[in-house]
């Protein structure tokens, strides 16, 4: 089990990264993976905190996260020899820095500039060229540093994104519990529970979040990184993915680049909770409330395309067992599914 040991949420906690380096004795050497934009953001303003320090920071500009570009980051550690890598961005730098990181065995510092998935403290890495559309065991942050101020600078949909992934652990565990009762697969209790805590404050604050307060964002950000560690303490990412995520990975192959993880997820959490014959109204009213997706048309998706999705959700990952796998359901079924929860 690894999980992070500093964890900075707040305005200008960037500052912190020499505090952080030198109480984790790691000040000769380091790789700061970023994106074009994110450099300008944040990582910039890193690498100059490090070489005030006297720390040596090294910046590998990155695009997409694939097999290559974590070949590449891997090549600029051992150049470098690096003792610590930094991913500064959104989701596909954190990834990169990830994967070559643990591949290196050395350790890696998340710091996001969005909030709008729970990737930023999760031990998974999602990279393309693995040979599947979802993600792999890597490595869990040392430490995690999340600037309000920063992310706060980015766009709300990204906000609305992240705790749309939160509310979706609603299904997730509920899909884990069923693969526990059915399948005797592993269930953690403590992983479970830690990951449905994190979406009440998120669902109860889902006003001051809309609004785009500090505070919002904090609860958001606490959140998402309590799905990280609950992931962490599982030993994979069955508390904070199930059936929901199926759908949303089988919607990134029906229509690719369409609409954010998120969002995709939030949007599945409606019908999955209404599959499991839950409270899905509750899950509607707040995405609702939220200003996320709960229409195929907020998702720019005809129905059909969500049903394809629907229907190859199982085969994306067949070992995990979920609601889907259970009921089993056809076109038509579904097409009364979109219809009774108003998602169509
Ligand atoms: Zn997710």
């Amino acid at each position: 089990m690894q999980l992070p040991r500093e964890i900075f949420i707040g305005k200008n906690t960037i500052k912190y990264v020499n505090h952080i380096c030198n109480k984790l004795k790691l000040t000769r050497a380091s790789l700061i993976i970023t994106g074009s934009k994110t450099y300008y953001i944040a990582g910039k303003m890193v690498k100059e905190l490090l070489e005030s320090e006297g720390i040596k920071a090294e910046i590998l500009l990155v695009k997409e996260a694939t097999l290559k570009e974590v070949k590449i980051a891997e090549e600029k550690i051992k150049s470098l020899e690096a003792q610590v890598v930094f991913g500064v961005g959104g989701g596909t730098k954190i990834d990169i820095a990830k994967l070559s990181s643990a591949k290196q065995k050395i350790p890696f510092i998340s710091i996001p500039t969005t909030a709008s998935h729970d990737g930023i403290a999760s031990p998974l890495s999602s990279v393309k060229g693995l040979g599947n559309p979802f993600s792999i065991m890597a490595q869990a942050p040392i430490a995690i540093i999340a600037d309000t101020n920063i992310i706060m600078q980015a766009p709300q949909r990204q906000i609305i994104s992240g705790c749309s992934d939160v509310i979706s652990k609603l299904t997730a565990v509920k899909d884990w519990k069923l693969a526990y009762k059915e399948k005797k697969e592993y269930y953690g209790e403590y992983a479970a529970n830690l990951a449905l805590m994190s979406t009440k404050p998120v669902m109860q604050n889902a006003d001051i979040i809309k609004s785009g307060k500090e505070e919002g964002i904090r609860v958001l950000l606490e959140a998402l990184i309590s799905c990280g560690v609950a992931m962490s303490i599982a030993g994979s990412s069955r508390p904070c993915s199930g059936s929901e995520h199926l759908f949303s990975h089988a919607l990134d192959v029906v229509k690719p680049n369409n609409a954010m993880h998120g969002e995709q997820c939030g949007f599945g959490t409606i019908i999955m909770m209404h599959l499991h014959r839950s409270n899905w109204r509750n899950v509607k009213k707040t995405l609702e409330k939220l200003g996320a997706p709960t229409k195929c048309d907020n998702l720019y998706l005809e129905q059909e395309e969500v049903i394809r999705a629907l229907l190859m959700a199982p085969s994306i990952r067949p070992n995990r067992y979920t609601i889907l796998s259970k009921l089993k359901l056809d076109f038509k079924d579904y097409q009364k599914v979109l219809k009774i929860t108003g998602t169509a």
